[in-house]
């Protein structure tokens, strides 16, 4: 075993480099900060190869004294801060004084600065960490540094380089990053002499967002502001539609510093849970602000991650200001009709969304076709179009159907007294528990393909699908009812005990807590063996174990443990689906009427739970539109 002896300071520096020095792009991100915190208002940075051969990044900031260029190089040498307390109120990007020395010890530097109340400024070079004399220098106010060739004395690091447009993509996201924190800044970004971003000081967030991912994510971008207070949120969410396929587009700032954080990014999700689909991602753009002493900055190498006091309460703050925000748009999906296409029978290219419209055309209006007599479609006196509700005497109640909606049974649901269409009422109706469901008003819902309800609306016709719509709607009921500790539970006289595969038996018993909360009771019963001893009495008449058997295949498909939460909302997902009318069942009037009125009171009834609409909305401007009357 050699003896322990202290290294050289070249070696500590590439060792320090080591973390904080990975491509060109983290040499960019050092040299846009310190211009940031210099006060800056232009920054222009350009590249060669990629960054590989040569970074310059220059600014008009408060520049250096010609005194100090050679402590700029020094590392744990900065002006940001003085003793071990200031690190719990840091207010700028840099505070570690390590980014010049690191970057200088695996590259060649030059350094030029002067700063504006000066006539002359002054140079210095660094050649891997070995310095020149400084020498005076006449440029432009502000700091102006070149580095090239990144990495000439480290060929281990030059290996790991990418592509000059893989390199080239990092540094476009590491000013990315720098320019919507910073939406004052003007910043420009040359790349082997082409212009590839120039962004004017005058280009706020929105402007800056629609020109680094298009106008289309800009169009869909709802603000946010939690209000005045110490934490706060601002920032933009977009629409569901607007969903990716990745995380992405889902920018976090805290106090003008990007940065990643899984609790934050799961607030978001979660926030967005029932509008997407599984596997896709919302876009967000959120700035928090969080009095310095209440974040400490100073825990990851490249100041990339960063710890709360208080985890728990910026959770929550994000998911109440973006659910908030969430639930005050209207998330009916628009269907739009390509203008142009469908221009007659022959019109060329079929597509799915033409059929949908043309579905919702009786079968003579598509021409050739006589109009049925008996077709279900009775004009109904005062009714402004046809009107379809199917007669089925014969068949079952919709209210027995649905394990807790009949009104008579259900005092916490109980029936409407009059329904309207939706758009007509802004609050509910008063309830009463024994009224009776009277006819919609003509004009209100017909039902098509006994899998679609379609209704007139002030903004156009609304189609619905009405096993979304009642899987949303059995959805929420089951949830509230948890909630309140309303929920119904059944027990067995005797326990079922239930034989599984080992690792399903734990998995199983490992979530007991959730599942008790659904009304499920498991214990372990020794062996592989689990014992059921109550299910929900919603779930009715469908035996225990079918109900167990797909809550051990709902665990079975999860990589991880999910979280209570998220098991929970989940699991009762797939009951309220299993519960829900299909498509295929005809509805009676006041079933439809029953299923409207619900549609009211539930809080989010564009969705079902799984992300998909309910609903489609085909706006009358677009019917105009495409009838060619506008
Ligand atoms: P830190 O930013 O953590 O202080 P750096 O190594 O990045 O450490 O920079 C060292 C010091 O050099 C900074 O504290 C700052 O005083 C000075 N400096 C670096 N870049 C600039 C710049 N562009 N304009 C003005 N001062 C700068
Ligand atoms: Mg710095």
């Amino acid at each position: 075993m050699p003896r322990i002896h202290s290294l050289p300071p070249s070696v500590v520096t590439k060792i320090a480099a080591g973390e904080v020095i990975e491509r060109p792009a983290s040499v960019v991100k050092e040299l846009l900060e310190n211009a940031v915190d210099a006060g800056s208002t232009r920054i222009d940075i350009d590249l060669d190869a990629g960054g590989t051969d040569l970074i310059r990044v220059v600014d008009d900031g408060c520049g250096i004294v010609p005194e100090d260029l050679a402590l700029a190089f020094a590392p744990h040498a900065t002006s940001k801060l003085r003793d071990a307390d200031d690190l719990f109120k840091i207010a700028t990007m840099g505070f570690r004084g390590e980014a010049l020395a690191s970057i200088a010890g695996v590259s060649k530097v030059t350094l030029q600065s002067r700063q504006p109340d000066q006539p002359t400024g002054a140079e210095l070079r660094s050649d891997g960490g070995a310095l020149s004399a400084v020498r005076p220098w006449n440029g432009a106010a502000g700091t102006r540094v070149e580095v090239r060739h990144l990495f000439y004395n480290v060929p281990v690091r030059k290996k790991f380089l990418k592509s000059v447009a893989t390199e080239l993509g990092h540094v476009c996201e590491a000013v990315t990053r720098l320019a919507l924190a910073n939406p004052q800044l003007h910043l420009v970004l040359r790349h082997n002499g082409k212009l590839v971003y120039e962004i004017p000081g005058t280009a706020g967030l929105r402007d800056r967002i629609a020109l680094f991912f298009t106008g289309e994510v800009r169009d869909g971008l709802y603000e946010l502001d939690s209000g005045p207070g110490p934490l706060r949120l601002t920032g933009f969410i977009a629409d569901p539609k607007c969903d990716r396929g990745n995380a992405k587009l889902q920018y976090l700032f805290v106090n003008g510093r990007w940065f990643r954080d899984r609790s934050v990014a799961h607030a978001l999700q979660e926030s967005y849970r029932g509008l997407l689909m599984t596997g896709r991602y919302s876009i967000g753009f959120l700035f928090l602000t969080v009095p310095p002493d209440r974040v400490d900055v100073n825990v990851h190498p490249t100041k990339a991650e960063v710890r709360f006091q208080e985890n728990s309460v910026i959770y929550s703050l994000v998911r109440a200001t973006v659910k908030g925000r969430l639930m005050r748009e209207n998330l009916i999906p628009q269907l739009q009709m390509p203008v142009g296409e469908a221009t007659g029978a022959d019109a060329g290219a079929f597509s799915p969304r033409r059929e949908v419209a043309e579905r919702t055309v009786a079968p003579w209006e598509r021409g050739g076709e006589e109009p049925n007599p008996l077709t279900p479609f009775p004009k109904r006196e005062g009714g402004t179009g046809p009107v379809g509700f199917f007669a089925s005497p014969t068949r079952p109640a919709f209210q027995e159907r649905l394990p807790f909606g009949a009104p008579t049974a259900e005092p916490v649901f109980p029936a409407p007294v009059a329904v309207a269409p939706p758009e007509a009422t802004a609050t509910p109706p008063p309830l009463t528990a024994t009224a009776p469901f009277p006819l919609p008003p003509a004009g209100t819902a017909l039902q098509v393909h006994d899998a679609y309800l379609v209704l007139e609306t002030k903004d156009g016709m609304l189609v619905i699908d009405q096993h979304a719509l009642h899987e949303r709607i059995l959805f929420e009921q089951l949830r509230r009812r948890m909630r309140d500790g309303k929920l119904e539970v059944q027990r067995l006289l005797i326990p079922e005990p239930i034989d599984l595969p080992a690792e399903q038996a734990a998995l199983v018993l490992e979530a007991a807590g959730p599942l008790r909360e659904l009304g499920l009771e498991v214990s372990d019963f020794g062996g592989n063996t689990v014992l059921l001893s109550s299910y929900p009495t919603l779930l009715g008449r469908r035996p225990p174990h079918e109900i167990f058997q797909g809550v051990v295949d709902y665990l079975l498909t999860k990589e991880r443990p999910p979280t209570a939460e998220a098991m929970l909302h989940d699991l009762t997902a797939t009951m309220a689906c299993k519960a829900a009318v299909k498509a295929g069942d005809r509805l009676t009037p006041e079933e439809i009427a029953y299923l409207l009125h619900l549609r009211q009171l539930a809080e989010d009834s564009h969705h079902c739970p799984h992300g998909r609409p309910t609903s489609l909305l085909f706006s009358r401007h677009e019917l105009d539109k495409q009838f060619r009357r506008i």
